[in-house]
């Protein structure tokens, strides 16, 4: 399936490639290297500091303290852009399994740039590259072949999977306003913090009940939650591939599992997902929660997008067939 989705004109992925060359040179994975082998990276030291500072960032809930609307925040830009990474980033970008217009193409990918996980280019080429090799010795994070730390985590901190690869999404880089976004990723998500700051900032002298301030929002509202992002997104990765049901005889060890769905809004239909991966539902029947598709289906009221693909008849009749 995912064959139909490698298209774009080749001057495209020319410019793409001239974008991002020499940005790390040798650590891009060309798949001559083992996973265990980790090339020397300047840029890979600064991106695992800032990945760890982030995490830092989150003790200091212990100094400014806990209010009722910094938390409702903290989870309302969870949702958001959990809603981002899997509606945008993996339903649209990775999968295209809708259709949109192109400016809220662009709007999409904004947003998912938000949720600190580099940009839609990345994001989806190496996604592309997991469902391609899913649990064999190429998958970057089989937790079966690479074990659950890599899976999750290690793979994310590797400098061997900085850039992305470019054969995989020529249908994306054929826009030039997602290949500027993509250079410039971090900046949205630098402008989403500074903005939760200044929303405390504001609260507080508006509404001083409310017993927040700037830098109380910016610890809830920004650095948990990002890192409430990472770990639920990490999820799927690590415990989709270990923990749950089968249902359909997929050629890998993916699994469906309710709570890891919750949690994602809908990616925890894993299985699913990857017996059928055209389908932009992931829940494939009503019981099955899907937060994403139902926030799909209202946007496609609305015009915003449309064409949401779902399985076929023959999906259904396999469901259970796992001899
Ligand atoms: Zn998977
Ligand atoms: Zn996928």
């Amino acid at each position: 399936m995912e064959g139909t989705l490698v298209m774009g004109c080749s001057s495209c992925h020319d410019r793409a490639a001239k974008l991002f060359k020499n940005r790390s040179k040798g650590t891009m994975y060309h798949g001559d290297l083992t996973i265990k082998d980790e090339p020397f990276s300047i840029m890979n030291v600064v991106k695992q500091g800032v990945f760890w500072s982030v995490h830092l960032a989150c003790l200091a809930v212990i100094w400014v303290g806990f209010s009722w609307v910094a938390f409702a925040v903290c989870i309302a830009l969870y949702v958001i852009r959990m809603f981002a990474i899997t509606g945008a980033y993996h339903r649209y970008f990775s999968h295209r399994s809708y259709e949109t217009s192109r400016w809220f193409q662009f709007v999409l990918a904004v947003l998912g740039t938000t949720a600190a996980q580099k940009g839609p280019i990345w994001w989806a080429s190496h996604h592309r590259h997991h469902h391609r090799h899913s649990d064999t010795e190429e998958d970057i994070h089989s937790p079966i072949v690479h074990g659950i730390y890599f899976a999750h985590i290690g793979w994310v901190l590797s400098s061997q999977f900085i850039e992305p690869r470019l054969d995989l999404v020529k249908d994306l880089t054929k826009y030039r306003e997602l290949r500027i976004l993509e250079k410039y990723n971090v900046v949205p998500a630098i402008l989403l913090g500074v903005a939760t700051f200044f929303l405390g900032v504001y609260l507080q002298h508006a509404f001083p009940t409310l017993g927040t301030n700037g830098w109380q929002m910016l610890v809830w509202g920004f650095f948990v939650s990002t890192v409430l992002l990472y770990h639920g997104t990490f999820c799927i990765n690590s415990f989709t591939h270990l923990i749950g049901k089968r249902r359909f005889p997929s050629t890998d060890h993916s699994r469906n599992h309710w709570l890891l769905a919750l949690i994602t809004l809908g990616e925890g239909w894993h299985n699913n997902h990857h017996y059928y991966p055209g389908s932009e539902r992931q829940g494939f029947y009503w019981w099955e929660i899907d937060v994403s598709h139902y926030i799909l289906k209202t946007l496609s009221w609305f015009g915003l997008v449309w064409d949401l693909r779902v399985p076929p008849a023959r999906v259904y009749e396999a469901a259970g067939k796992l001899t």
